[in-house]
C-alpha cells in the first residue's frame, strides 16, 4: 500500500510549494522508493488551458496530452517521472465528474452532496493514482493556502483519507512563512501559529513545517515553532532563500528533512545518492565558467512564471554548455517602438516561445529578420515557428501580406492555416492538438546534429500549422524542412539553409528538459550562441565569462541564478 504525505501552504502564497514538493520527491526517490506527485487545484476550471497566462502562469503539457499545471513541470524536472493527466485534479473536475455521475442516475434517490460526494471523488482521485503506478509513496499538493474557502473539501478529503489508512502511514507537511521584521530585527513565528491553528481547526494535524525564510534562525526560534505548533524540533526546516532553485533539495537533506519522513512514515531505506544533482547540476549552476545571454521575445514577459519551462530548460542547456544563461526578457511590442537592432543588439541567441493571440507579432517578425540576417541563433518554438515561417515567406519570398489564418482570416497567403482536424472545432477546452507525437528528422540538419536521431518524440499544444501548399516554393527560397510527422503529413522543424544555428519547432522541447537530461535542442542553441559571441569577438565576453553588456532596454532580466 503507498504511503502518503500531504502538502499544504499557509500565510501566503508563492512560496514555492511545487518546488517544495518536487524537492521531497527526489529525495525520496534518492533513497530507492517509487514516488509520485499530484496537484490538487480548487478552482473550477476543468484545467488551466482555458486560463490566460495573467492568471495562470504557463499550462504545462505532458506527454499524454493534458493541459496542466506548472508544478507538474516541476515534479518532471526534479524526479524525471513523468507526469499524467491523473496528476493534476481540479475541483472543476471533480465537480464535473460528480455532476455527470448524477446525470447519469448514479446516485438515483439521494442527495448529492460536497461530504460524502465530492470528498469521495477527490480520495478516489488520489488513491486510484497511488496504485495505478504501484507507488510507495504519494506526495499530494493542495493549490492555494489554508483558509481559502474552496480549498476546504480538499482538506476534508485528505483528513478522512488519513483516518482511513492510519498512523505511519501518512503524514502532513505545511509550507509557511517566517518573515523578518526588519524594525524589530527580529524572525516572526505568529504567522505559523496561525496557520498551523487553522489546519488544526479543520482536523489537520502538521507533522513537518517547512518554514520559509529569509534569515537562517537560531535554535530558540525552531524549539518555541515545535512547541507552539506541536510539531518534533527536528521536524521544523529551514527553507532558506538559496542561490538556486535546484539546491532546494540539498537544503533539505542537510536538515535530514527524507531521514524525518521516512521515520514518521515507517519506511526503512538505504542512504541516498545526491552525488550527480549536486555535482551535475547544483555545482555547475553556481559555478559557470562561460556565460551566453539569450533573449527570450514574448507578450508575458513581466510574469515570472508563463514562460518557466522555457526558462529551465535554457538554464539546463547552459547546463550542458558550462555556461551561466542570463535570459533578457524582451516585450516584443517593445521591438515595434524601437527596432530589433538596438534591442537585440547586444544578446548573443534569440528565442520566441508559443503564444496565442495577434499582439505583438509584428515585433516577433522583426526579431526574427534580425536573427535572419545578422546570423544570431534563433529558436522558434510554437508560435515562434509559425512566425519564423510567415517571416521567410514576406521577407524572403517576398509573399506581401503573408500570415496565420490565426491573425488574418483573410491573408492572400495563408502560410500557416488551421489544422484539418481542428476545422468545425468550437469548443476551447482541451481540444487543440495535445500531447505527445512522433517527427522523424532529415539527416544533415542541425535538428539532426543536436538530437543524433532520426526518430524524436515531442509535446503539441496548438491549433495551426505550416500551410504544405507552401512547402515546396519555400524549400526552393532556401527554407529547411528537417522534421516531419509523417503519418499526419505535418511539417514539424524548420530550419535555414545559409544560417549558422536556426531552427523552429512546431513542438514545445522545453517540457522534456530535465537538468539532469539536458533537451538536445537546447544544448545546441546555447553551444551555437556562445560560439556566435565566440565569433563576434571579446566584446561579448561569452569566452572570457565576463558577460554581455547589456543595453538598458526596459525589459527585465532574469539572473539564470533565481527561479
Ligand atoms: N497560436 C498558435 C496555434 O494555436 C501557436 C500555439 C502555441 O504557441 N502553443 O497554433
Amino acid at each position: 500500500m503507498a504511503k502518503y504525505i500531504f502538502v499544504t501552504g499557509g500565510v501566503v502564497s508563492s512560496l514555492g510549494k511545487g518546488i517544495a514538493c518536487a524537492s521531497i520527491g527526489l529525495l525520496l526517490k534518492s533513497r530507492g522508493l517509487k514516488v509520485t506527485l499530484q496537484k490538487l487545484d480548487p478552482y473550477i476550471n476543468v484545467d488551466p488551458g482555458t486560463m490566460s497566462p495573467y492568471q495562470h502562469g504557463e499550462v504545462y503539457v505532458t506527454d499524454d496530452g493534458a493541459e496542466t499545471d506548472l508544478d507538474l513541470g516541476h515534479y518532471e524536472r526534479f524526479t524525471g517521472q513523468t507526469m499524467t493527466k491523473d496528476n493534476n485534479v481540479t475541483a472543476g473536475r471533480v465537480y464535473y465528474s460528480v455532476i455527470t455521475k448524477e446525470r447519469r442516475g448514479d446516485y438515483l434517490g439521494g442527495t448529492v452532496q460536497v461530504v460524502p460526494h465530492i470528498t469521495d471523488e477527490i480520495k478516489q482521485s488520489i488513491t486510484k493514482l497511488a496504485s495505478r503506478d504501484n507507488v510507495d509513496v504519494i506526495i499530494v499538493e493542495v493549490g492555494g493556502t489554508v483558509g481559502d474557502i474552496e480549498g476546504l473539501p480538499f482538506l476534508e478529503a485528505i483528513r478522512q483519507l488519513r483516518n482511513e489508512v492510519g498512523r505511519g502511514n501518512a503524514i502532513n507537511v505545511h509550507l509557511t512563512l517566517v518573515p523578518y521584521i526588519r524594525a524589530a530585527d527580529e524572525l516572526k513565528t505568529k504567522p505559523t501559529q496561525h496557520s498551523v491553528g487553522k489546519l488544526r481547526e479543520i482536523g489537520l494535524q502538521a507533522d513537518v513545517l517547512l518554514c520559509r525564510t529569509e534569515k537562517p534562525f537560531a535554535e530558540s526560534v525552531r524549539n518555541k515553532i515545535a512547541q507552539f505548533c506541536n510539531v518534533a524540533p527536528e521536524a521544523v526546516i529551514q527553507a532558506l532563500d538559496v542561490r538556486d532553485v535546484y539546491e532546494v533539495p540539498l537544503v533539505f537533506n542537510q536538515q535530514h528533512l527524507d531521514d524525518t519522513i521516512l521515520r514518521m512514515l515507517e519506511l526503512s531505506c538505504p542512504k541516498q545518492d545526491l552525488v550527480g544533482w549536486r555535482t551535475e547540476v547544483v555545482e555547475r549552476a553556481l559555478h559557470p565558467t562561460r556565460r551566453v545571454t539569450i533573449a527570450v521575445v514574448g507578450k508575458y514577459i513581466q510574469l515570472q512564471d508563463a514562460y518557466k519551462s522555457i526558462y529551465e530548460a535554457l538554464r539546463h542547456g547552459g547546463l550542458a554548455n558550462d555556461a551561466a544563461v542570463e535570459i533578457t526578457r524582451i516585450d516584443s511590442e517593445q521591438i515595434e517602438r524601437e527596432g530589433a537592432a538596438k534591442v537585440l543588439g547586444d544578446v548573443q541567441g534569440i528565442l520566441i516561445p508559443g503564444g496565442f493571440g495577434h499582439r505583438g507579432i509584428e515585433g516577433k517578425l522583426e526579431a526574427i529578420r534580425y536573427a535572419r540576417t545578422t546570423g544570431t541563433p534563433f529558436f522558434g518554438i510554437c508560435l515562434g515557428m509559425q512566425c519564423a515561417v510567415i517571416e521567410f515567406a514576406r521577407n524572403v519570398c517576398g509573399l506581401t501580406g503573408a500570415n496565420s489564418t490565426e491573425f488574418d482570416p483573410n491573408t492572400a497567403h495563408p502560410v500557416i492555416s488551421l489544422l484539418e482536424e481542428q476545422q468545425g472545432v468550437t469548443a476551447k477546452g482541451g481540444t487543440m492538438r495535445l500531447g505527445s507525437s512522433t517527427c522523424h528528422v532529415e539527416p544533415r540538419t542541425n535538428a539532426f546534429r543536436a538530437y543524433g536521431q532520426e526518430e524524436i518524440r515531442e509535446r503539441h499544444r496548438h491549433r495551426y500549422e505550416f500551410n504544405n501548399r507552401y512547402r515546396e516554393p519555400f524549400t526552393k527560397a532556401g527554407l529547411v524542412i528537417a522534421g516531419v510527422y509523417r503519418s499526419g503529413d505535418l511539417v514539424e522543424i524548420v530550419e535555414l539553409k545559409e544560417h549558422p544555428w536556426f531552427v523552429a519547432g512546431q513542438f514545445h522541447p522545453e517540457f522534456q528538459s530535465r537538468p539532469l537530461r539536458p533537451h538536445p535542442l537546447f544544448r545546441a542553441f546555447i553551444e551555437a550562441s556562445l560560439k556566435h559571441a565566440g565569433a563576434r569577438g571579446g566584446r561579448q565576453g561569452a569566452r572570457d565569462g565576463q558577460g554581455a553588456k547589456r543595453r538598458s532596454t526596459k525589459s527585465e532580466t532574469l539572473r539564470s541564478k533565481k527561479s
